[in-house]
């Protein structure tokens, strides 16, 4: 059967675990072979013992796992084609020419480039001796599946990124904590999420916990923010509740892209108000943790179809992310989600909220 490898790539996330489990065992119930890659690009230029077979029981539980049991990396390297050449090399050795890449768009696009390099790669290698012709012609075409890991749910193209939901959970479960020592204090909690790009866990966190304010990149506020935030929590604090929740997400800035940090509405809470305010800044814990039962699900629905994207990869089809469109996986064009999440980057740049905003929207 054809080998095909499954690796981790760029930041981890909760449910890439359930995501490799379920593209390995549809591989094997296909009559594949199946490898993992150990820490990602960096595993297969390095090759060894970082590329193994994968069977039935090796991805036993790891669902409930949070993060990647088979590592993650960022890897310099493969940014280079010296370093893809010898990826290139590893894969032939073990009979692998499908890959199933998890990552962000910085490792889908790694992946396609790879892909469009493949074949002069292999000629290289055949000229040098490395390879031998029957194995050139063999593996002449890389096929790439992609599926997006990513807690920010910053990708286009689809409904939900792998990870993002039990990061949610993750927030919500601080924030229920946060305000049951703000309500005895009385005390105002800014908390600061992350998405540096993307508001979507402040704008969920924030519905979910009925905050009073929220910061997030892509609906910048005025620059009289200070006026309107007071204003509100005046508001709040005269009906009657005994606290207040903030929450700005890592990217968020006014409307003339001035980043805005918890330290910059402490001062401004503490200073018009002299409200007792605290910050919690909720970092990495937002990554770690068991996956949601959502992103178990996920994971396992986006693998198998990741899978038998693969197996029914010809060499003249365009290559796809597994992604969520409602509830249904689906299959979209992998290089047009990327270039319109780079756009939406370059929206934001520019300042043109509103585009980056309506280029996001559903695939
Ligand atoms: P996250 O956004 O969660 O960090 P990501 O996949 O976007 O995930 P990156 O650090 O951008 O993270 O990329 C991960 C790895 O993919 C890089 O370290 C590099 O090895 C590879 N990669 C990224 N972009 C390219 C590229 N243009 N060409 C080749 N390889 C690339």
């Amino acid at each position: 059967g054809k080998g095909l490898a499954v690796f981790t790539s760029g930041g981890d996330s909760q449910g890439m675990n359930a995501a490799v489990r379920a593209c390995v065992r549809m591989a094997i119930y296909l009559g594949c072979k199946a490898y993992f890659i150990r820490e990602g690009y960096q595993g297969m230029v390095d090759g060894g013992d970082n590329i193994v077979e994968a069977n039935w029981a090796s991805v036993s539980s790891i669902i409930h796992r949070g993060g990647t049991v088979i590592g993650s990396a960022r890897c310099a390297e493969f940014r280079e084609r010296a370093g893809r050449l010898k990826a290139a090399f590893n894969l032939i050795q073990k009979g692998i020419s499908n890959l199933v890449v998890i990552g962000g768009d910085g490792s889908l696009t790694g992946a396609n480039c790879f892909r469009n390099e493949w074949s002069g790669l292999l000629d290289e290698l055949l000229e040098s001796k490395k390879i031998t012709p029957e194995q050139r012609k063999k593996f002449d075409v890389l096929h790439i599946v992609g599926m997006v890991g990513s807690i920010d749910n910053d990708f286009c193209g689809t409904d939900m990124t792998i990870g993002t939901d039990s990061a949610l959970h993750r927030i919500i479960e601080a924030i229920d904590a946060i305000v049951s020592t703000a309500y005895s204090h009385q005390r105002t909690f800014i908390m600061e999420v992350m998405g540096r790009h993307c508001g979507y866990l402040a704008i969920s966190a924030a519905l979910a916990s009925e905050a009073d304010f929220i910061f997030i990149p892509e609906e910048p506020v005025p620059v009289n923010w200070p006026e309107k935030l007071c204003k509100k929590i005046l508001q709040e604090r005269n009906a009657g509740q005994r606290l207040n929740i903030i929450i700005v997400a890592e990217g968020a800035i006014d409307r003339e892209g001035n980043p805005i940090t918890a330290e910059d509405v402490k001062k401004v809470v503490v200073d018009k108000l002299q409200q007792d305010t605290r910050i919690t800044v909720l970092g990495h814990v937002q990554r770690g943790g068991n996956p949601s039962a959502f992103d178990r699900v996920l994971g396992c629905r986006m693998g198998a179809e990741a899978t038998l994207a693969l197996m029914e990869a010809t060499s003249d089809s365009v290559p796809c992310v597994v992604s969520l469109d409602g509830n249904q996986a689906v299959r979209v064009p992998l290089m047009e989600c990327v270039e319109r999440t780079k756009e939406v980057a370059q929206a934001m740049a520019e300042k043109n909220w509103e585009l980056a905003v309506k280029l996001r929207g559903r695939s």
